[in-house]
């Protein structure tokens, strides 16, 4: 017998199997049970994630005369040639390659015969998005006007590119990414009943590649299992998949927390030698910081695709970063993102983005400058009208706790462009410190390397 792969294999051939979809089968199957069929339906949402099955399934349940309504029986003749793409009743529809207007006319010409031995005529349009504006033209001919003999169900990945005109025909269902523990048991149940070794680890990093599409997450296992035999060792996937070793983006994004610039050009030199593709390691590494800021932001909230071990890893990084931190290495790490993309070096911008972001752990958040400067509002707030008449002395004493930290804010404040040349000219301020203040002196440096600055 020839192989068959995992998803041909595996495919859902009842409503019950189809898993991740549940908002959706369940109203189709009220709508057969209780005989309110509309006479077009669209099916939209990512690749892989059982649009066409469903549509394979719902067009059994419609023509299905022996088994319960609403669940196909797969035994009767017609359901078998649904399965078998035999159907003469039942016909599928590349809109791929089947686009033109020409097409949609035999179709509609085919559409006016009674069906041969089913309740319905059924048209599924797979890639309905692709099809010509005349076609769509024509199409919509019929479907203002249908036969009561026909049923049209549309999938596309693209909703957005079929003409509203359409759409609005046709009862609409949006499909969703499966979750990755969904992804995870299905994978564990197709490998215990193939008789394949494999840990649940190994199992989550294929399903994370698959990002939500359980195809993909079939194709990845028959291509690891293609390659690793009966017993698939974890080291073995992130091979065969050229997934980038976890270990290495830990070490990166805890490199960059800590600022030790020579970790980071020493995990670039590992991407590189390794051979990874450097723009998909970025990639990663942003993903990476999302992650640790969603378990800073969101905890317990499941928006983390990870193992336990994984995610007790990211919340120890992410508590020693903070949340502001966080913040400004990924939306550092966003803007740059264009710079790989038309680089032609980009081994060069990944090594300088990450000492760059080494070097953030110097700054004063957001959130510090404002304390500070909500303490020197309230300052000059609670001055007495006598004292602000008194231009020529200092507002106030600097606070102690202010002395240690002018080091730190004057280059920031310098850095960032905040000081206006004009107003703040050394011959329009009147400002002569009173010697008799204590910590003058510091008082004095800093206005001194603030005119600095701006002449
Ligand atoms: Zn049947």
């Amino acid at each position: 017998m020839p192989y068959e792969v995992l998803a041909r294999k595996w495919r859902p051939q009842v409503f019950e199997d189809v898993i991740g979809q549940e908002h959706i089968t369940q109203t189709l199957v009220n709508a057969i049970r209780t005989g309110r069929l509309a006479h077009a339906y669209i099916f939209g949402g990512p690749r892989g994630v059982g649009k066409t099955s469903v549509a394979r399934i719902f067009a059994k349940a419609i023509n299905c005369t022996e088994g319960e309504p609403g669940i196909p029986c797969n035994q009767c003749r017609s359901c078998h040639e649904i399965t078998e793409g035999k159907s003469v009743d039942v016909q599928e529809i590349d809109g791929a390659s089947n686009r033109g207007i020409d097409e949609i006319r035999e179709l509609r010409e085919n559409a006016k015969y009674m069906p041969s031995a089913s309740p319905y005529r059924i048209y599924i349009i797979d890639e309905v998005h692709m099809l010509t504006l005349p076609a769509f033209n024509a199409l919509l001919k019929t479907l203002e006007e249908p036969p009561p003999h026909v049923k049209f169900i549309f999938a596309t990945t693209e909703s957005h590119k079929v003409p509203i005109t359409i759409l609005s025909r046709c009862q609409r269902f949006d499909f969703k990414r499966i979750p990755l523990p969904k992804i995870v048991a299905i994978l564990e149940k197709i490998c215990k009943h193939e008789d394949v070794h494999i840990k649940t680890t190994g199992l989550s990093m294929i399903a994370r590649e698959a990002e939500g599409s359980m195809r993909d997450a079939e194709s990845l296992l028959d291509q690891v299992i293609s390659f690793a035999g009966q017993t698939v060792l974890d080291s073995q996937v992130p091979e065969i998949l050229g997934i980038i070793d976890r270990g290495l983006i830990f070490e990166s994004s805890s490199a960059i927390i800590e600022g030790a610039s020579p970790r980071c050009l020493a995990v670039v030199e590992k991407v590189y030698n390794q051979g990874y593709d450097i723009k998909e390691f970025y990639r990663a590494l942003m993903a990476q910081f999302r992650n640790l800021l969603v378990s800073l932001i969101a905890p317990g909230k499941h928006l983390i695709d990870m193992s336990e071990s994984d995610k007790e890893e990211i919340k120890h990084q992410a508590e020693m970063a903070g949340e502001e931190k966080l913040q400004i290495v990924l939306n550092f790490l966003i803007v740059r993102e264009n710079d790989l993309r038309f680089t032609s070096y980009p081994r060069l911008v990944l090594e300088t983005t990450m000492i760059k972001l080494c070097s953030l752990g110097g700054y004063l958040s957001f959130g510090d400058i404002m304390k500070k400067m909500a303490v020197l509002e309230e300052r000059v707030i609670s001055l007495s009208p006598e004292q602000t008449r008194e231009n020529g002395k200092p507002l106030s004493d600097p606070p102690s706790d202010w002395i240690p930290n002018v080091k730190e804010v004057a280059p920031d404040i310098a850095s960032m462009g905040k000081v206006d040349a004009e107003k703040s000219n050394p011959t329009d301020l009147k400002l002569q410190p009173d010697k008799s203040v204590s910590g003058e002196k510091t008082w004095e440096d800093f206005l001194q390397f603030v005119f600095g600055k701006s002449k």
